[in-house]
């Protein structure tokens, strides 16, 4: 027997859920390419984009994942032979740092917790120590989605700043634009880069950076550079330039349509939205750890990201059985542990396009999966999640 029938939740860090609206904004005919519409979607796209990092800087959209964004910005970025520093706080940025050793970068790698923050205080140490300048850029993630954990960009830059260090700061904010505040310019970011499928709403495929004057005059001297990543040739006066080729037209309507849900809420209620969500997640997971059996992975309360959240099972426990349950008894896919945690945790996503419902749904599933599977748990989770909506959503 199952109770699975009926919608079913997406509840994983990616993709995510794609609204109605932007299923439907895609579903049209081919349009001219060279055509005054599509040139102006690009161009309001480009633009709005640059509302979403907060810069005056330059905006690009890839069609490719995450994981081509990372290629993007390190083949504009450096040479063979240079060195940049990657700041470990989970999976993500060591992923983009073993990207950046293939490609003949020199990877130093400011070793890090899966269970906490990037220390500043660390990384300022870490730069004294570079008396000859020799790193080119510091990588961070803003979100590291594997562990859950979200980094303080401004402290890193401020960590930068005090060090005296002259480094470019590179942010991965996949997992968080759209979600919490990022603010690019004010925080003295020089290349921010994020993808379609976690904040924004869309499906997989494109991914969009962006990128101020220092970094665009390192860029003069890359040596990495190829046609299809290059910044410069993209910003040539011809619309295919923009895509190094066919623009991926569905998906820019699909884009135009997500960019005006979020600027028709508003980024700051997006943002509050989400922590509101996240909260009421933590909540419910605190209650459900009182049987011991599992925990938040992020202690301190303030390195805990309001995109996902990361619950780990103690003593060994898998968390197969209890996904297997959410997702084939009551059609909810909750995200499983990956990386290190990979069989040892799994993940709620709330993340994009997600309502109290949705989440709260979500949570009762994995409480009803905790009793199903006889894991132990402490009772009221959801009614903890409740609680705090009811407290923090006023009538
Ligand atoms: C999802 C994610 C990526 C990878 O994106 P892909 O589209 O899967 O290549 C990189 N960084 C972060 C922080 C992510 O959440």
């Amino acid at each position: 027997m199952t109770v699975r029938h009926g919608r079913e939740f997406l509840s994983i860090p990616g993709p995510t859920t794609v609204p109605d609206e932007v299923l439907a904004a895609m579903h049209r005919p081919a349009v001219d390419i060279y055509g005054a519409p599509l040139t102006a979607v690009t161009a309001g796209c480009l633009a709005d984009l640059k509302k979403l990092f907060r810069t005056r800087g330059q905006t690009y959209i890839y069609i490719t994942n995450g994981h081509g964004a990372w290629e993007a910005s390190l083949s504009n970025l450096f040479s063979r032979g240079d060195r940049v520093l990657v700041l470990e706080s989970g999976l993500f940025a060591a992923a983009w740092g073993r990207s950046a050793e293939a490609l003949g970068i020199k990877v130093d790698t400011l070793p890090g917790d899966w269970r906490r923050a990037v220390d500043p205080a660390a990384l300022e140490a870490r730069l004294r120590q570079d008396k000859a300048g020799e790193i080119k850029a510091v990588l961070t993630v803003q979100v590291d989605t594997a562990s859950g954990v979200v980094n303080d960009v401004p402290a890193i830059r401020k960590a930068m700043t005090a060090a005296g260090h002259g480094a470019l700061l590179a942010v991965d904010a996949i997992a968080s634009l759209g979600t919490m505040p990022f603010e690019m310019d004010e925080w003295g970011v020089d290349v921010a880069l994020t993808g379609s499928q976690k904040g924004l709403m869309m499906p997989p495929g494109l991914s969009f950076m962006a990128a101020n004057d220092k970094a665009k005059a390192v860029h003069q001297r890359a040596g990495l550079r190829t046609p299809y990543w290059d910044w410069t040739a993209r910003e040539g006066p011809e619309h295919y330039q923009k895509y190094a080729g066919t623009p991926p037209v569905h998906m820019l309507f699909g884009l135009r349509q997500s960019l005006d849900m979020l600027f028709e809420e508003g980024l700051e209620r997006a943002f509050e939205r989400h922590r509101l969500l996240a909260e009421a997640a933590r909540r419910a997971v605190t209650v459900w750890g009182e049987g011991g059996a599992l925990e938040l992975n992020i202690h301190a309360p303030a390195e805990r990201s309001n995109s996902v959240t990361t619950v780990v099972m103690n003593g060994g426990r898998d968390p197969k059985p209890l996904l297997d349950y959410c997702s084939g008894k009551c059609g909810v896919v909750v995200g499983i542990g990956i990386g290190a945690l990979n069989g040892k945790a799994f993940r709620i996503a709330h993340m994009g396009h997600v309502n109290a419902p949705m989440l709260l749904g979500t949570l009762a599933v994995i409480e009803t999966g905790l009793v199903a599977v006889g894991i132990p748990h402490g009772k009221g989770g959801v009614q903890a999640a409740i609680d705090w909506l009811g407290k923090s959503v006023p009538a």
